[in-house]
């Protein structure tokens, strides 16, 4: 594997323990992780000339649903609340097969990585016409880019009275068979893993009680991550009370969903018991503030999470409802969103770049990932600030306050997968025409 050392950027956020941000700084990366941060480091490897660049933590995007890249902004999805958008898209989605669960994952990767993202999570709840978690999984290596896919399920379909259409709702005795079987076949733990799968049952509205408990357990006896959606919007809330009779914390609590290793889409409605809750057992959120305004589901309660100590990452959701995977500007929509419901001291921009960051990595337990330090992971994101985005800004905070959006280089254990702002790995044109018909197709 080639050494880099990335020469003389005009500021390094390290997003260290001590939050360092050196100027005129070089980094010297080898085998996969940061080897030395410092000034006029001696050279050997390839270099790469950061003048006028801004380097930053690989971003970490802790919820997607990359199939959903294949269905932006459908008409009939377009205006409606959570509950009504899910039922318009769930015949579409239960006609992909594996090659659009393959080729719409690279794309929203690929697109991640273009915005500063070197780790992503993703959240694939249904598996129609033979799909499997390992078309993702493929797709996502092949590019280049750290992955944590989480095996998710829905189980109660229409005529059960759940959300989702009957065809694409599975046993809940073999959701759990897969699980064991993709876990067994595809999670690495070590320290640089490249790969680590969750287990993910979709929502408290798409699966029995049972499987939930079930899945708790199983996590724990693997080891592995627990992921899900809880208290989207008032909707969500309205469904626990009425069919759990609690609201959705203590239904997770009730059930074993808390804890380190655990982390919750969205949480739009918790409230400040709940918030307290998750602050005790350091239990993770992934916040998604696109997809709420999209969804018109709320403002999360993301600085009182903050400040109660709640584990908080980013997240931009799935491309049906953001419709972009464009995580530096998920970041800024962060920042923005919170100063809406808070006012302009709510939240700087080093404070949404720290949750993009190492928050992210933290609740995805990676904390080799998400800081640039020596001995953490290569992840690398090279942001080119001289041009017209941030032209005449006065401070790095400018990365969310102005611009750019897109990396000029960025590295994933310490392979360059990004360069001069263009995908190294795959044939990204070849990519986007494929995609393109395959929507077109579904359309
Ligand atoms: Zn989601």
């Amino acid at each position: 594997m080639t050494d880099y050392l990335i020469r003389n950027a005009d500021v390094v956020v390290t997003m260290d323990d001590d939050r360092r941000e050196l100027s005129g700084a070089d980094l010297r990366l080898s085998g996969g992780i940061i080897t030395e941060i410092g000034h006029d480091l001696h050279s050997n490897g390839e270099e790469v000339l950061a003048t006028g660049c801004v380097v930053t933590p690989g971003l970490v995007n802790t919820h997607h649903h990359l199939y959903q890249s294949l269905t932006r902004a459908v008409p009939a999805g377009q205006d409606a609340l959570l509950f009504g958008w899910l039922q318009t898209l769930y015949p579409i989605w239960a006609r992909m097969t594996p090659e659009h669960f393959q080729v719409s994952a690279q794309i929203g990767l690929a697109e991640l990585a273009l915005s500063g993202c070197t780790l992503s999570s993703d959240h694939l709840y249904l598996y129609p016409n033979g799909t499997r978690l390992e078309d993702t999984i493929h797709a996502a290596a092949e590019l280049g880019l750290r992955f944590h896919p989480t095996r998710g399920a829905m189980s109660i379909g229409q005529s059960a009275g759940g959300l989702p259409t009957d065809d694409l709702v599975e046993d809940e005795d073999a959701i759990l068979a897969d699980c064991i079987r993709v876990v067994d076949a595809f999670h690495d733990a070590a320290e640089g893993s490249m790969c680590r799968v969750g287990i993910a049952p979709c929502s408290p509205f798409s699966v029995s009680t049972d499987l939930m408990r079930e899945a708790a357990l199983l996590a724990r006896d693997k080891g592995v991550m627990l992921h899900t959606h809880l208290a989207e919007n008032q909707e969500d809330i309205d469904y626990s009370l009425a069919n759990f009779g609690c609201r959705p914390g203590q239904y997770a609590q009730d059930l074993g969903w808390v804890g380190p290793d655990v982390w919750h889409a969205h949480c739009v409605k918790l409230d400040a018991s709940e918030i307290a809750l998750f602050a005790e057992t350091g239990t993770g959120v992934a916040h998604c503030p696109c997809s709420n305004c999209r969804l018109g589901s709320g403002i999360a309660p993301l600085r009182a999470m903050r400040d109660a100590g709640v584990p908080v990452g980013l997240g931009v959701d799935g491309s049906a409802s953001n419709d972009t995977g464009n995580l530096v500007a998920e970041a800024r929509m962060a920042m923005l969103l919170q100063r809406v419901a808070q006012g302009a001291d709510a939240m700087s921009a080093r404070e949404a770049l720290e949750i993009a960051t190492r928050g992210g990595a933290d609740i995805l337990g990676r904390p080799d990932c998400g800081r640039l330090a020596v001995g953490k992971r290569a992840d690398i994101a090279i942001w080119d600030v001289s041009g017209i985005e941030a032209a005449g800004s006065w401070d790095v905070a400018a990365l969310l306050l102005a611009g750019p959006r897109t990396v000029r280089d960025l590295f994933v254990e310490g392979r360059q997968v990004v360069r001069d702002g263009h995908i190294q790995t795959i044939d990204l044109g070849a990519q986007i025409a494929r995609q393109n018909q395959l929507a077109q197709a579904l359309m």
